[in-house]
């Protein structure tokens, strides 16, 4: 694991392979009167946790945000109260993805082994704005909801550091593939964050850590401009009148061939399931009597 300050009070813990899926970049906050760790992940197990901080802060409730959780002894863990559940047990994290219960099953099984979650029942919820104080540093909440419903970026001050957790600049594109997730609240999230002039921005996965806020918004535009694109793909798909399970089948998200076995089908299902809704409202789709959809 490569460390890497950004600031006089912020490290991040670079993940195995700079961060990508299952793993992903932690950041560490040591203040005058306090330590943080948000989203400790599986590198963080690997190299045997940390020993103790006053608290964890947790973007959202996805598996590898959490995977070095059971590794890190801390007083206070924190989620947003709208993902909090989803750290306080595996019942509540599966309900979050909306697998059908097969998936579901055999997801159970690989969070428990690979990712090492357990229930952690004294986690907490956090609001959006909330703010922790660690004397000569602060870490302030802000709520970028569309991922899942929780999911939120720490703002730290005055390093001038946001750490952004999933929006996180790949070329895959924005995620909202979950049942817990939404496009509309996604798009909003992007032009939230848009505004939030910081010196360095860390995300979770890939990207790690981009420097300026000319550059993000570089990035995030790109990243952004993907759902427009899918959009697109998704009108040209009805050229003529489909089903619901013919578009499932084809796919708007994964490229062909790289759609994961165990859950791709259900985030094509909840991702299409968006598009449809936001191009019905705009009129540029329609749905025929007998259930079947076509481009106005
Ligand atoms: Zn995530």
């Amino acid at each position: 694991m490569t460390d890497v300050e950004v600031g006089p009070h912020v490290t991040v813990l670079t993940g195995a392979a700079n961060g990508k899926y299952p793993d992903g970049n932690s950041v560490l906050i040591e203040g005058s009167d306090g330590t943080v760790l948000i989203d400790p992940s599986l590198t963080v197990h690997d190299r045997g946790g940390i020993r103790e901080v006053d608290r964890v802060l947790i973007s959202h409730a996805h598996e590898d945000h959490i995977a070095g959780l059971s590794a890190v002894r801390a007083t206070h863990i924190h989620a947003h109260h709208d993902d909090v559940h989803g750290v306080r047990s595996l019942d509540g994290l599966l309900s979050i993805y909306g697998l059908a219960p097969r998936e579901a099953a055999e997801f159970r099984v690989e969070l428990a082994t690979t990712f090492h979650i357990g229930d952690v029942p004294n986690a907490t919820g956090f609001d959006d704005d909330d703010v922790f104080d660690l004397g000569d540093v602060t870490v302030r909440v802000l709520h970028l909801p569309g991922h899942t419903r929780g999911h939120s970026a720490f703002v730290i001050e005055p390093d001038g550091v946001a750490f952004v957790g999933d929006v996180d600049l790949s070329s895959f594109g924005p995620y909202y593939g979950d049942h817990w997730s939404d496009l509309e609240d996604f798009v909003a999230s992007i032009a939230t964050v848009r505004e939030l002039d910081a010196r360095h921005y860390v995300t979770f996965h890939h990207k790690g850590v981009v420097s300026g806020r000319d550059e993000f918004v570089r990035q995030l535009d790109a990243f952004g401009s993907i759902i427009g694109q899918r959009d697109e793909r998704l009108v040209a798909m009805l050229d003529r009148p489909r089903t619901f399970a013919e578009l499932v089948h084809d796919g708007l998200i994964y490229r062909p061939g790289t759609r994961p076995p165990s859950f791709g089908d259900a985030v094509e299902r909840r991702s299409i399931e968006l598009h449809l809704a936001r191009l019905r409202r705009e009129g540029v789709v329609v749905a025929h009597a007998d259930g079947r959809f076509e481009a106005a």
